[in-house]
């Protein structure tokens, strides 16, 4: 046999105390349910080999590959505010590294495979449902071109989880630029163990932000770096709609990744204060709570960087605020320009944030749905004609988007838009596609209760290619009916 999966492990150079060696725990009656084949060629991976016996028993945990030195990460993390001491991968076992196509290092953890040092009480496993959610999620979170975790594979275990209900398990095979998080250095930094902080940032520093190793403080950019990089990814997040859920500082990848697919959601129609997740009750993550608390999170770990930056901490903690003083205006330059772009603006004036603001809250006020309006929008020319009808269909009031509009049309005229140019540039931003919560419950109904993967495979069709209208998939484009509304989202795993 050629092995399919040749991995590499370069966790095994950090301190000890970093990680548990820990293999995966067998599964009954492994069954591959999905292959993420353009990935794995990305990869420089066979699919073929990863789909035959010997690749899906890795992929389910039943055969550690040759050569591999799986492990399990230590990490503490804040949750919904409170510091937990002790989290670390409970039900994740990290398999090792492959090299992409393009020369970079890329994790492969299956999550869902089994106990680990760090499971407290839990049982390692992962249920089907979920697992579907975060290969769906994910896979449409990249095909925005969002930087994120991704999945590899997703396999049925034959085993049953006990979650509210008796539910069948699941593996999934996730994919990351890195899996240090905030809470890693939490972890250390509370233990007072800062030669292990320093360690990490020299590894987070080496593997993710490689340009600062020339730097003669490298630990004060790596924190205006992550801050920058979090302000890009919550921008990006904002601007198709998307509410992560959970974002305790155990969420937050420190490779600027969206990490974590737990409750996480697309809204339909606009609001800010849109919340699903079911356990946060305070909307503490709501869509627009996301840029300030990913700003309390990135202080979380400024925080733990403190011992590094100076000896006298009356020296560092000056020095740690300046470096976090660049996520503010980062993130609202990266949302604003981004605002720009979904609006068909490209040239810049100082009204443009209210005028984007100003139809924000008009949709808010009106119910209209976030993605169709965009995308509707995308369609108009610089007179009023039919076209416009599709985009006041979607506000309660239509007069209001009216009143909008005028000042838009203004605004495009002002700076000579081109409309054929205009409309695919606006195309390019705002897609027809995404993941669309009462769609990705059908589709893990339709796949659990029937064994149908037909809907898993029709999401995945436009949900990888979300820019471009696909003829006879309009009905995935389309908001919920009224009786196929999600309201919440749970993170079950
Ligand atoms: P999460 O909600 O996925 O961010 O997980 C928070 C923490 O709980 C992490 O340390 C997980 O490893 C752990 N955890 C969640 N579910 C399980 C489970 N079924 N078994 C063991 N640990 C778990
Ligand atoms: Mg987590």
């Amino acid at each position: 046999m050629t092995e399919p999966l040749t991995l590499a492990n370069s966790y095994l150079d950090l301190p000890e105390g970093c990680y548990a060696r820990v293999g995966p725990t067998e599964v009954s009656q492994p069954q591959l349910l999905r292959i993420n084949r353009p990935l794995a060629e990305q990869l420089g991976l066979d699919p073929e080999a990863l789909a035959a016996p010997e690749g899906l028993a890795a992929l389910a945990g039943n055969r550690v590959p040759e050569g591999a030195e799986p492990l399990a990460l230590a990490y503490a993390g804040h949750q919904f505010g409170n510091f937990v001491p002790q989290l670390g991968d409970g039900r994740a076992v990290l398999l090792g590294e492959v090299t992409d196509r393009s020369g970079v290092r890329r994790d492969l953890q299956l999550k869902g495979a089994g106990r680990t040092p760090f499971s407290r009480a839990g049982d390692g496993r992962a249920s089907l449902g979920p697992v579907i959610r975060e290969y769906l999620v994910s896979e449409g979170i990249a095909g925005l071109g969002i930087p994120t975790t991704r999945a590899l594979a997703m396999v049925a275990t034959g085993d049953p989880v006990l979650r509210q209900r008796v539910e069948p398990g699941g593996v999934i095979t996730r994919m990351a630029a890195g899996h240090v998080r905030v809470g890693t250095f939490e972890y250390f930094f509370r233990r007072g163990d800062y030669d292990t902080v320093r360690a990490l940032a020299d590894y987070v520093i080496e593997r993710h932000y490689p340009a600062l190793a020339e730097s003669d403080q490298p630990y004060k950019d790596l924190i205006e770096a992550v801050a920058t990089r979090t302000a890009d990814l919550v921008a990006d997040w904002l601007l198709v709609g998307f509410i992560h859920g959970v974002m305790n500082t155990d969420n937050i990848a420190l490779s600027g990744e969206t990490l974590d697919y737990g409750p996480c959601a697309f809204m339909d129609d606009y609001h800010p204060a849109t919340v699903y997740s079911s356990i946060d009750t305070g909307g503490r993550y709501a869509y627009d709570q996301q840029p300030t608390i990913a700003h309390w999170d990135l202080a979380r770990f400024a925080e733990t960087l403190l011992p590094l930056l100076a000896d006298d901490p009356d020296e560092a903690l000056p020095i740690a605020k300046e470096a976090l003083d660049a996520y503010e205006p980062r993130f609202s330059a990266s949302y604003h320009a981004g605002l720009q772009r979904k609006l068909g603006l490209t040239e810049d004036r100082d009204s443009d944030p209210d005028l984007a603001m100003d139809l924000l809250g008009r949709m808010a006020a009106q119910g209209a749905d976030f993605t169709l309006t965009f995308r509707r929008l995308s369609e108009l020319g610089s007179e009023p004609d039919e076209a416009d009808e599709a985009v006041r269909a979607l506000f309660a009031d239509p007069a209001s988007f009216d009143a909008w509009a005028i000042a838009w049309r203004s605004r495009l005229a002002a700076e000579g838009s081109d409309d054929a140019a205009r409309r695919d540039a606006m195309r390019a931003v705002n897609p027809a596609y995404i993941p669309r919560n009462h769609r990705v419950e059908q589709a893990i109904t339709a796949a659990m209760d029937h064994g149908d993967l037909a809907p898993i495979d029709e999401l995945l069709t436009v949900l990888t290619d979300p820019f471009a209208d696909h003829p006879g998939y309009e009905h995935l484009a389309a908001p919920p009916a009224s009786h196929e509304v999600v309201t919440q989202t749970f993170c079950g795993t």
